[in-house]
């Protein structure tokens, strides 16, 4: 008998039996946004943290800024603080341009591709590309990220970041466009990139020009978002891939589950174990200090706040993303006894 694995397609189509889901609602939108506004008042004054400086162009932000925003998988938004104000997505790009890939080359191949485990290394390891035969072990690190968008359709650089930047503008439900402050300042400082893309290259797990993959990669993580458009875009990982403020379908729900695996595993640098751990949602930060959340069926939760932990993320979007995650319940594990049957 042919051995199976957990590999295998199951033995009908996903597309024509959709899975059926184990999610609930938000509590009632009153509740929602007073518990929004508490974790603003909670942890404005927290001044814990350094905003990351490694990329010059990010050393510049104030370590005040502060924004919460939850945007519902029926579109409604409940928000506080600076929530209109632009911030480059950087690593938070990256569950985001999988979920592009895996849409245009499929889930299983983009897996074989990329890896979809956790390193236990930090986000720009070398040794992590060294340490495992498979070179890439997910798309959220920048090895597999860079990787990924290799993948990205399109036979130029050019149609590959102009692929990256619509994909991402319909998960946000507006046009995106690049800093270029950000991209200049970036693009002069990152050597160790390009370094792994051509150690992926030498490996043969890159999948276009490596100089040009990272460039690509660079301008994807120079594109400006605001906390709300992070929030639109989760509640479209939310909402089985259908951005649910302009009905847009980005991905399919097929997709969309397999990037939220990859989140819960790999979302927060080495710290991801932690916040799962803590908070039992996946999530993606980045070291402009945002953090996007994304409780299936429910919504998307993003928090922008530039400083950071030691790992990269942002110390008050973690502070608050547990304070709702608990308050408005959106833990995954979380679940109460029912009375006993007497
Ligand atoms: N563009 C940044 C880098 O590759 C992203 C880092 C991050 O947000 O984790 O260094």
């Amino acid at each position: 008998m042919a051995r199976l694995s957990m590999h295998d397609r199951l033995p009908y189509d996903e597309a024509t039996t959709p899975p059926r889901v184990s999610t609930g609602d938000l509590p009632d939108p009153a509740d929602v946004q007073r518990v929004v506004t508490e974790a603003f008042h909670l942890y404005q004054a927290n001044a814990d943290g350094v905003v990351a400086d490694y990329i010059p162009a990010l050393a510049a932000a104030s370590p005040d800024l502060f924004g919460i925003s939850v945007v519902g998988a029926r579109g409604r938004s409940f928000e506080i603080g600076d929530v209109d104000t632009p911030f480059s997505i950087q690593s938070v790009s990256k569950p985001f341009v999988f979920a592009l890939v895996c849409e245009a080359e499929g889930y299983d191949s983009a897996r074989q591709h990329l890896g979809v485990n956790s390193t236990g290394f930090p986000f720009n390891s070398l040794m992590a590309v060294e340490l495992n035969d498979a070179r890439t072990m997910n798309p959220l690190v920048n090895a597999g990220a860079i990787a990924t968008t290799s993948l990205v359709p399109g036979t130029t650089a050019e149609e590959k970041f102009e692929h990256v930047r619509d994909g991402l503008s319909r998960f946000a439900g507006r046009e995106l466009s690049m800093s270029e402050d950000v991209y200049a300042s970036e693009a002069g400082s990152n050597m160790r990139n390009h370094g792994i893309a051509h150690l992926l290259n030498s490996y043969g797990r890159l999948y276009f020009d490596p100089d040009a993959a990272t460039d690509v990669y660079t301008r994807q993580c120079s594109l400006e978002v605001t906390v709300h458009d992070l929030a639109a875009m989760g509640a479209t990982l939310a909402n089985g891939g259908v951005n649910p403020e302009s009905g847009d379908r980005v991905i399919a729900a097929s997709v969309c589950r397999r990037v939220l695996a990859v989140m819960a595993t790999a979302g927060l640098y080495e710290l991801s174990g932690d916040w799962l751990y803590e908070i039992g949602v996946p999530g993606k930060s980045g070291v402009s200090g945002g953090i996007v959340t994304v409780a299936p069926g429910k919504g998307g939760l993003a928090t922008f706040s530039p400083p950071l932990d030691p790992a990269g993320n942002s110390v008050r979007g973690q502070l608050v993303t547990k304070y709702l995650a608990e308050r408005i319940g959106l833990n995954l594990f979380a679940s109460e006894a029912r009375p006993t049957l007497s």
